[in-house]
């Protein structure tokens, strides 16, 4: 059993264990009390969800040091990336929440057609029930906490189980949840795969999965045992495409710090630029440029940067180096960076050109700060890379033609875009944030993680007088033309 440290504001550190002991007994006892639970529950008022949002957003407050302390210790992340990419959008999406559970719950009436005359119809939201929520590493703190939020505004309870690799980040999670929550309400399971593999054997109203594409396929198997409905929010590789005609500064500065935020290490950074031949000097010189102004410091000194955080294993970073190696193999060259010390697992922003598209770099998810350029003679050329590959989680366009961008827009699909930008789409809570196929399944924030958690249920009152009754059996020569009548000229 291995120990990670969780070190306190107050200056005591407390040592965790990074396999919790579990026993199936947990399961046993938790998952029937939340199911108790989860019927009252969906009684429950608008009021009450949000004393419960406020009092979440309270704690996270309260640990927001502790939470910074983990992040570090897990792996290295600063105070101030912490509080930007992992504190800030899970407030914005619990203050969504606060704002506009209310109205959500609200039951929607939608018209009746006049085969249903008299009838009132509306769909009403009612909670999925226990719903489980399996967590990654990369984000571990937004990436649990933010889904807690959603599941509580449409009514549930919930089981989470954060990743093993941030025990640290877990143990706050943790201790942060049970002085808010009872378990039989909100239960945090701390483990590795095996504690999800035992979780997964339950019968669970709802499954919210974010994490790798394969592990997805191992959830979405397990659920159709229940016939579980699931939220695959999944990986893979998100190109970029810089057009002829985009701002070539502009470009290199944002796709820099998407790419580099996290070291890597996000689902929607930009895997892969594509750019046209011409244009990659200069893109690269703004990049470089870019790159050493966000990190204070010339290339060789990155290590030393206190904001720059580090691979989360030696098994990812053993990964991550490797396609460095193998793509200068195939004859790709380092125009940046590529400087690693294994210790730290430290790999330096580093980017790489002339990159064949066979390299392993261009196949799986880097999910690391190595930035490859392909290059484009035109732009279906492009788009054909990009159509060659499953769908992606995001797209971005880099262009100054709105009819360039959407010429890229209409010829592909990924969950989602962003036209001169990068990541920025998940900011807004008004945006549905998820994946296609290989990407993911369905999607979360504001309204579209409260109907994530929430099953849309139609109720339709009927009249005493129902014109329905016309078509009931026995059918004679006038039911006949009563459904004839009506196919022709009443639907
Ligand atoms: P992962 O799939 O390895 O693990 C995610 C979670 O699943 C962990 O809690 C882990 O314990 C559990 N798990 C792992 N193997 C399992 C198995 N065989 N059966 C049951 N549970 C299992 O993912 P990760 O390495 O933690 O995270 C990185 C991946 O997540 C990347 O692919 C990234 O793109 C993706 N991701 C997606 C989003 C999104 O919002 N779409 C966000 C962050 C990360």
């Amino acid at each position: 059993m291995s120990q990670a440290t969780l070190s306190h504001s107050n200056g005591s550190v407390t040592h965790v264990s990074s396999i919790k002991s579990f026993t199936p007994s947990d399961i046993g006892r938790i998952i029937p009390a939340q199911k108790a639970k989860s019927l009252e529950l969906r009684l429950s008022t608008a009021k009450e969800r949000i004393t419960k949002l406020k009092k979440l957003k309270n704690v996270i407050f309260k640990y927001q040091t502790e939470i910074q302390k983990a992040l570090h210790a897990d792996f290295h992340k600063s105070a101030r990336e912490v509080d930007i990419s992992e504190i800030l959008p899970t407030i914005g999406e619990i203050n969504d929440a606060i704002k506009h559970v209310k109205s959500w719950m609200r039951p929607v009436n939608v018209s009746t057609p006049i085969t249903l005359l008299g009838s009132v119809s509306k769909i009403v939201y009612e909670p999925k029930g226990v719903c489980l929520i399996i967590a990654p590493w990369n984000y571990p703190f937004h990436l649990a906490v933010a889904p807690i939020a959603a599941a509580i505004a449409a009514g549930n309870t919930i089981v989470l189980k954060p990743s093993e690799f941030t025990p640290n980040t877990a143990a706050i999670i943790k201790t942060m949840l049970a002085e808010i929550f009872q378990e039989n309400e909100v239960a945090v399971f701390e483990g590795d795969v095996s504690v999800s593999t035992a979780l997964l054997e339950q019968p669970f109203d709802h499954i919210f999965f974010t994490g790798s594409t394969p592990v997805g396929k191992v959830v979405m198997e397990a659920a159709a045992k229940h016939l579980t409905t699931v939220t695959l929010e999944l990986g893979g590789k998100s190109p970029t495409i810089v057009a002829d005609d985009a701002d070539l500064k502009l470009a290199a500065e944002r796709i820099m710090w998407g790419k580099f935020l996290n070291a890597g290490q996000t689902c929607v950074a930009p895997d892969y630029v594509l750019i046209p031949k011409a244009k990659v000097d200069k893109f690269v010189s703004f990049a470089k440029e870019a790159t050493e102004k966000y990190f204070k410091s010339k290339e060789d000194k990155f290590a030393e940067n206190p904001d720059f955080c580090r691979i989360i294993n030696s098994k990812n970073f053993g990964r991550v180096s490797s396609y460095i190696d193998e793509a200068v193999k195939k004859g790709a060259k380092v125009a940046f960076g590529g400087k690693l010390k294994a210790d730290e697992n430290f790999i330096a922003p580093t980017i790489l050109t002339d990159v064949p598209l066979d390299a392993k770099i261009m196949e799986d998810e880097i999910f690391g700060p190595l930035l490859p350029i392909v290059t484009y003679d035109h732009l279906d050329d492009a788009i054909k890379i990009i159509n060659d590959k499953p769908k992606p989680l995001a797209l971005y366009i880099f262009s100054d033609k709105a009819k360039t961008a959407k010429y890229i827009l209409n010829r592909t699909s990924a969950g989602g875009s962003v036209i001169n930008d990068v990541i920025l789409h998940l900011v807004n809570s008004n945006l549905p944030f998820g994946g296609i196929n290989h990407s993911g399944h369905g999607s979360y924030h504001g309204l579209f993680g409260f109907k994530a958690f929430s099953h849309e249920r139609s109720v339709l009152q009927t009249p005493k007088l129902s014109i329905v009754k016309l078509m009931y059996p026995p059918y004679t020569g006038f039911v006949k033309m009563i459904v004839d009548s009506t196919t022709r000229f009443f639907v």
